[in-house]
């Protein structure tokens, strides 16, 4: 930058609204997570690494792509000033509710049911996804068409996630093979040692996509899984500030941007998905 250049940019920032517009970072209450994450310089985000067109970690350029990636991204531009200052942490289902209490990371946005019980450890923002439970069989496999066919079959899935609580009303434990992460139920399901994976169906689409033709999303949905953004219980100044992004996001085409260069890419259309605007 040349001299003239840095010395207008600082000019403009005198001005906060021309400041806030040349993606300089916002002001927030002394104090504040948000005040605090914007000193930081960055943001600190459990997330997935193995789900497709959610959280996943590209083994060729370590980048993280997916649509929480993207929710992320949104709120490190917001509170930084740019959305390149975010780190990702690995977060699985199981480490959720003990990554966020022990400030492991600032927040989760890892496809994250809002549900009673999690909410006695963490506090949710509002909805900004809905997901819905489904199973992804063998293609080749026609014997399960619902949870209904399930009885003598046994079904993969991950530890501490409402799908094993929802299978575990339908099924008894011998059926559940639980895991640490979805991906792990693929090379399973692939070879014959459990007959279906159960998670939230966008989850499935995304590890359906990468076996297109060995693979089928059985597609009839079970139960509404409502996605929030989980922090630190009571810290309602940042749930607050959040609610504020999503509904903003919802409104201005941040959301529809988002789904389109991710969930979109495989055709899903985001009628069931996209909450209604507040
Ligand atoms: N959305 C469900 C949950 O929060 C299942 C997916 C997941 O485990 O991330 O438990």
């Amino acid at each position: 930058m040349t001299r003239l250049k840095v010395l207008l940019a600082v000019l403009l920032c005198l001005l906060p609204a021309a400041c806030a517009s040349s993606g300089e970072a916002r002001a927030f209450p002394e104090g504040s997570t948000m005040a605090r994450i914007r000193d930081r310089g960055w943001l600190l985000v459990g997330i997935k690494f193995d789900q497709p067109m959610f959280g996943y970690k590209d083994p060729a350029t370590g980048r993280i792509t997916g649509f929480d990636a993207e929710m992320a991204r949104l709120v490190a531009k917001d509170l930084t000033g740019s959305e390149r200052n975010i780190r990702f942490v690995e977060t699985v289902s199981r480490e959720r509710e003990n990554f966020i209490s022990q400030q492991v990371v600032d927040l989760v946005i890892a496809t994250y049911s809002i549900t009673e019980a999690r909410s006695q450890l963490v506090t949710f923002t509002d909805p900004y996804y809905y997901a819905g439970q489904d199973l992804l069989v063998r293609a080749a496999d026609t014997r399960i068409d619902g949870v209904s066919d399930l009885a003598d079959k046994k079904v993969c899935t991950a530890k501490g996630s409402t799908s094993v609580e929802r299978l575990l009303g339908e099924l008894s434990r011998e059926n559940l093979a639980i895991v640490d992460g979805y991906s792990e139920c693929v090379p399973a399901l692939l070879a014959g040692h459990v007959d279906a994976i159960s998670t939230d169906d966008t989850i499935l689409l995304g590890l359906q996509e990468q076996h297109p033709s060995a693979l089928r999303l059985v597609g009839k949905p079970f139960g509404k899984e409502p996605y929030g953004m989980g922090i630190r219980k009571h810290d309602t100044a940042f749930r607050d500030y959040l609610n504020g992004l999503i509904a903003r996001w919802l409104a201005d085409g941040q959301w529809d941007r988002a789904y389109r260069d991710t969930i979109g890419v495989s055709g899903a259309t985001s009628d069931q998905s996209k909450p209604a605007r507040r």
